[in-house]
């Protein structure tokens, strides 16, 4: 959407548009928001018990057909419907709201949004409900990126993380923030204004400062975790060829996506899915075994993995427990004893480590001594069998456990949010580094205030067409 576009939109209108995908499924669900949205159910709704529609009291029931206009002298029936009524301003855009709950399926969801924007109403532009929701007091603009995290949220940890954001608790960790800066600005405006009269506690408005910038800080921080958990732990799967890499995928997959051969080297190029483990959500790649290249594609192979190995936060190594180390385990082991101690892209902490002895059903030769010089988790299984797959669950959690620490601190910001986060953090580091260099209370003043815009902005209660559009065009049409 354009920015020209968001500009023009007509709060006056009303919208009407299929909230639910257009597929073949057994219900749907066209929206309708504003003004004339209960006239126009009037006209188009012949309720089973003879009523008017739009006298029905809000969060009500009712059951009957969509009609379209007469065909030959006759009306005909679109689908037989329930329809919700939602009278303003309890509803989720403040608006008077009905929804149509009818047969899924693309014709009869189509046909009744036609038939609605007959009636004089508009097709709604993508995020427009929840945008009015915004403008109408509803939700803050926190909020609104929380319910698109939760549309398109991956996994449970996802969606709750969304749906407390919902809950509006980002917005008090701002409002608390911002309060506190507040409280500062106010003391810098009484310095300002009657210089003679009072006598400012500098060192108190030093310490509090540091506590604000600390704790815009941690939520600036927490986004790579945020970011992690929402699209996603980088997790490679290595091992030398045949040690059953590829048949342990699929199995935490549950499914056949990577062909599984007796044959060497079988997986060429890297292949990437998520999981949700546990909650926790995984971009798992199965890398190339290959250690030495044979030709100009292994080559190429090889370097992909290993740049995938150095971004992973979690390295499953895979051992063939049937067979005595060789020098390519050995080879593996160390390459990965030293990433180790290597910081984790997300978190402060070290890369997660998991070993695992497959081919458990097999008789085991593996000397686990020969291993015993590299940190991580442990697994026994087989993959083959799907015989210890819990185990390896638990131990997966276990070690991305830790990038988890910060959950509380968690906000989802989109990018546009993220720098209007750094630059209250800059006004609130530059206030710091003004006052600790004794320069004019004034400066200091200035950038409280900068700081306290940028807040307002990512709240809403500061206008940013841009952050408007950076939020709601991202929405999905009908939300
Ligand atoms: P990759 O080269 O590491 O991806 O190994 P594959 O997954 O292609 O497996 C190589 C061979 O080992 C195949 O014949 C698999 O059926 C077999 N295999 C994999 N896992 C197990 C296991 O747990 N037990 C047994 N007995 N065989 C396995």
């Amino acid at each position: 959407m354009s920015l020209v576009k968001f500009k023009s939109y007509n709060t006056n209108d009303t919208i009407a548009a299929i909230a639910t995908f257009p597929s073949k499924s057994a219900l749907g669900v066209v929206k309708i928001s504003g003004k004339t949205a209960l006239n126009i159910i009037h006209k188009i709704f012949v309720p089973r018990r003879k009523k008017d529609i739009r006298k029905a009291k809000t969060y009500t029931l009712h059951y009957g057909w969509i009609i379209a206009g007469p065909k030959a002298g006759k009306k005909v029936i679109i689908d037989e419907v329930l329809i919700s009524i939602m009278k303003k301003p309890c509803s989720y855009t403040c608006e008077d709201v009905v929804e149509i709950s009818s047969h899924g399926g693309v014709v009869a969801l189509n046909k009744i949004l036609g038939v609605i924007l007959k009636q004089g109403c508009r097709l709604a532009q993508p995020g427009e409900f929840t945008y009015r929701a915004f403008l109408n007091g509803r939700i803050d603009l926190l909020q609104a990126e929380g319910i698109r995290n939760i549309v398109e949220a991956k996994t449970e940890y996802t969606l709750e993380t969304a749906a407390s954001q919902l809950k509006g608790e980002s917005l008090e960790k701002f409002d608390c923030i911002k309060r506190a800066i507040k409280d500062i600005f106010l003391l810098t405006e009484v310095d300002i204004n009657f210089p003679d009269d009072c006598v400012t506690e500098f060192k108190a408005i030093k310490n509090k400062i540091k506590n604000i910038s600390c704790r815009i800080k941690d939520i600036l921080e927490s986004e790579k975790q945020t970011r992690a958990i929402k699209d996603g732990l980088k997790c490679v799967i290595c091992g030398k060829a045949n040690a059953g890499k590829s048949t342990l995928f699929n199995c935490l997959l549950n499914e056949e996506r990577v062909i599984v051969s007796e044959i060497p080297g079988t997986t060429r190029d890297v292949i990437e899915e998520t999981i949700d483990v546990k909650g926790v959500p995984l971009r798992i790649y199965d890398t190339a075994g290959i250690l030495t290249p044979r030709n100009f594609i292994e080559k190429k192979a090889i370097e992909k993995s290993s740049k995938i190995f150095n971004e992973a936060d979690l390295i499953m190594l895979v051992l063939d427990g049937s067979r005595a180390l060789d020098g390519d385990d050995r080879f593996l082991v160390n390459k990965i004893k030293d990433l180790c101690n290597e910081k984790s892209n997300i978190c402060d902490d070290t890369k997660g480590v998991v070993i695992i002895i497959n081919k458990s059903d097999l008789r085991q030769k593996l000397n686990l001594k020969n291993i015993s010089h590299i940190k991580g988790f442990r697994v026994k299984l087989s993959a083959l069998k799907k015989e210890g797959i819990t185990h390896l669950e638990k131990a997966i959690f276990k070690a991305t456990n830790k990038f988890g620490d910060k959950t509380k601190d968690m906000v989802f910001l989109n990018a546009y949010q993220g720098e209007i986060l750094k630059s209250a953090y800059e006004d609130i580091k530059e206030a710091e580094k003004n006052l600790n260099q004794g320069r004019e209370i004034d400066l200091v003043n200035l950038s409280l205030k900068n700081a306290l815009d940028n807040l307002g902005k990512l709240t809403g209660e500061v206008f940013c067409e841009e952050l408007l559009e950076s939020i709601f065009s991202n929405f999905c049409i009908g939300k």
